[in-house]
């Protein structure tokens, strides 16, 4: 697969693909946005056979050296099977990964603790913030946006005692206010859901989703940029985000976006 997609490439789009994780689980998923660890297992095995090499997002924004291909792995939420499961894959694999976590949700049941975000972070792993609720910023004011992605960064680096420089939006909500608010912050790297390639110089980094049914075969044409499913993947993006909007602004309970909730 990996050798015929290389020796054969369809029309392709530079730069380097970001993908999103969320959910892991060891049997068959359920959840759309759940990937198996079998499934994981074969998109790292792609990545490994087709001589990619898994980097930052940092590097990922470097002007590519031709003949090289790159990719960035992320995992969004800080679900405690992402540590389970996820790191495990990864280490066999000797692959590096950021994972965004929610900063409100730290120990507490189904997400990881402080203790797993330190061991991954020893195992070389990255911490990025997913905000301190897991909430919309867009329907926020910027003072809120600032309050909430100041408090996530500085008890991420407070705890973990290390600088932390990415943030990706819950939800992919995130429009040019937050994403000012961010680097306001401090954030150097801020991350959508727009299904697309990272190029050199991008403010706002683009990422291709995972779902439980991308099997190896999507997986590998989205890691080589083919640009049949990119363009597919990103026109139906554009295509809901009008209907997204509406939803979460009009009927946010339906859609999982609540407001903040209060403090204890
Ligand atoms: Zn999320």
């Amino acid at each position: 697969m990996a050798a015929r997609q290389l020796d054969h490439p369809r029309p392709a789009l530079s730069g380097v693909p970001v993908f999103m994780y969320h959910d892991l689980c060891e049997g068959a998923a359920s959840d759309r946005y759940t990937a198996s660890l079998p499934q994981l297992t074969m998109h790292l095995g792609f990545l490994r056979e087709a001589r990619f090499t898994v980097c930052s997002l940092e590097e990922a924004l470097r002007p590519l050296p031709h003949g090289t291909r790159r990719a960035v792995l992320t995992f969004d939420d800080g679900l405690v099977r992402q540590c389970d499961i996820g790191l495990r894959v990864l280490v066999e694999h000797g692959f590096s990964a950021t994972f965004f976590v929610t900063t409100s949700l730290i120990d507490t049941p189904g997400y990881m603790t402080w203790n797993q975000l330190r061991g991954m972070r020893t195992a070389g792993m990255t911490i990025g913030s997913h905000g301190h609720h897991h909430a919309d910023h867009t329907a926020m004011s910027a003072k809120q946006v600032e309050e909430e992605l100041r408090r996530s960064r500085g008890i991420l680096e407070e705890k973990l005692v290390a600088p932390v420089n990415a943030f990706s939006a819950p939800f992919g909500f995130v429009n040019r206010s937050v994403a000012a608010v961010a680097r306001q912050v401090g954030f150097q790297h801020v991350c959508s859901s727009l299904p697309w390639p990272v190029q050199p110089g991008m403010t706002m980094i683009p990422r291709i989703v995972v779902y439980k049914n991308t099997t190896r075969e999507d997986f590998a044409g989205l890691a080589c940029g083919s640009a049949w499913p990119l363009m597919a993947r990103r026109a139906r993006h554009s295509a809901l985000h009008v209907p997204k909007f509406v939803l979460r602004r009009f009927w946010p309970a339906k859609f999982g976006v609540g407001p903040i909730p209060e403090e204890q």
